[in-house]
């Protein structure tokens, strides 16, 4: 599989606009899904462009909350390219799709493509999915802001087997025990403790950044 962060509150490639918010495209199992979509649609379009994607080559969205920073740039990137959008079932922003799917329990997407439960957020009143990709070295996690907390979200995941990464913004998150055994830990956007989980895991540990592409074999 392959995670190919587009929007993120760094730039890994200089060439592409940094902003608040995160988007990544995720290729697996034939799939081409476009997880959150930053906070502006012409940021997301404009970093999609530089890296040579087409917007036609999306097969779904995945929007893990309710947060302008994930779904910003969601209405425009639909005028475009208007596909299935998964979204937690408490989701309240309209989406201007003919194929909306709202998700409560943990749901198979397609072979190898998973999400997690809603979960509840912490200290926010939304929910959040995110989604769990088998690959042979085992499940990779790809997680918008970890809302619900890193290691509720990681407990939820392993229903389908060994976590091996986790790859997205971790927010507050401190229990850093939780994550000792997993191989790849790419924390950005939110994550506000990133200089201590490199340090403490540093052959795990990757920085993330729009640009930063993620090959899992
Ligand atoms: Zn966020
Ligand atoms: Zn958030």
């Amino acid at each position: 599989m392959k995670i190919t962060i587009i929007y993120d509150n760094t730039a890994y490639d200089k060439n592409l606009q940094d902003d608040f918010g995160f988007s990544c495209i995720v290729d697996a199992h034939e799939k081409r899904i476009l997880f959150d979509t930053g906070a502006k649609g012409s940021i997301l379009l404009a970093n999609m462009s530089k890296l040579d994607i087409d917007p036609e080559s999306i097969d779904e969205i995945f929007i893990s909350h309710d947060h302008w920073d994930h779904q910003g740039g969601l209405g425009e990137f639909l005028k475009i390219r208007p596909v299935r959008v998964y979204v937690p079932s408490q989701f309240q922003t309209t989406v201007n799709s003919p194929d909306v799917i709202r998700i409560s329990k943990p749901i198979k997407l397609h072979d190898g493509i998973y999400s997690t439960s809603e979960l509840k957020g912490i200290g926010y009143d939304l929910t959040e999915i995110s989604l769990a990709v088998e690959t042979e070295k085992g499940i990779v996690v790809v997680v918008g802001c970890s809302h619900p907390l890193v290691s509720t979200i990681l407990d939820d995941a392993s229903q389908w087997g060994k976590i091996y990464a986790i790859v997205g913004g971790l927010h507050g998150f401190n229990d850093f025990e939780k994550v000792k055994n997993l191989d790849l830990i790419c924390a950005t956007h939110c994550t506000k403790h990133k200089s201590e989980l490199k340090s403490l895991y540093p052959d795990a540990f990757m920085d993330g950044g729009a640009g930063r592409i993620i090959e899992i074999l």
